[in-house]
């Protein structure tokens, strides 16, 4: 077996994390592990976790540093994630961070990834974003899908988060800036931080991280 391939990929909402994360999951044959997804998956199933935090991100406020630690904590005992796996959306705060580092291990992660995209970018994809409810594919409010409603995937609901309104996103963005860009200079500090472009297409985004990955040796 190689070594563990433990990528995290930081950036703005609306970068495009989900969309990279996904292929690059698929790619490497390693889970994407998004603690978004997984909380919207809990409140989808009405569970006493989805009960607890679906006020918290309707609003676009972050969800407690226990609750998320925990929750990852629990997902990287699970066997396929064992070969590693790509975070999307955690840590986004510097004791998620350090969490992360003392539950993987120093050597843990081997990169991290600043999806870089210029805000007034970010702000007009959130509020032109519609996702499928069932299986998370993206669309854009112009996609046939979003206006039909009818993911072409899975055959799932399309619909606006809710914290794709422009209040949540504005709160979101304020979040990132506060909490989640200090661990640019964490993971700078540690050599492991690389910067790609994410204002490309995503094909042209996936091709500058998995060239990242492969000059670094790591697949
Ligand atoms: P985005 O980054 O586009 O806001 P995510 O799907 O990553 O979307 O997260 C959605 C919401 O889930 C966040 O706004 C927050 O409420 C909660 N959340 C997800 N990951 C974390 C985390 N690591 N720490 C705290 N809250 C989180
Ligand atoms: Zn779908």
């Amino acid at each position: 077996m190689t070594a563990r391939l433990n990528l995290v990929v930081l950036g703005k909402q609306g970068a495009g994390k989900g969309t990279q994360c996904k292929r690059l999951a698929e790619i490497y044959a390693i889970p994407h592990v998004s603690t978004g997804d997984m909380l919207r998956a809990a409140v989808k199933a009405g569970t006493p976790l989805g009960q607890e935090v679906a006020a918290i991100m309707d609003a676009g406020a972050l969800v407690s540093d226990d609750l998320v630690n925990r929750l990852v904590d629990e997902r990287f005992k699970e066997p396929d994630a064992q070969r590693g796996a790509l975070l999307d959306g955690f840590p986004r705060t510097l004791p998620q961070a350090e969490a992360l580092e003392a539950l993987l291990g120093d050597d843990g992660i081997k990169l991290c990834i600043n999806l870089d995209v210029p805000i007034d970018l970010v702000t007009e994809r959130l509020s032109s974003r519609r996702v499928c409810q069932e299986c998370g594919n993206i669309y854009k409010d112009t996609d046939v899908e979003a206006i039909s409603g009818t993911c072409s995937n899975c055959g799932g609901d399309v619909i606006q988060r809710n914290d794709d309104q422009p209040e949540a996103i504005r709160a979101r963005l304020e979040l990132y800036e506060r909490d989640t860009a200090p661990l640019l200079s964490f993971y700078e500090q540690r050599g492991l931080l690389v910067r790609v472009d994410g204002d490309q297409s995503p094909d042209e985004v996936t091709d500058a991280i998995t060239r990242v990955v492969r000059e670094k040796g790591l697949a």
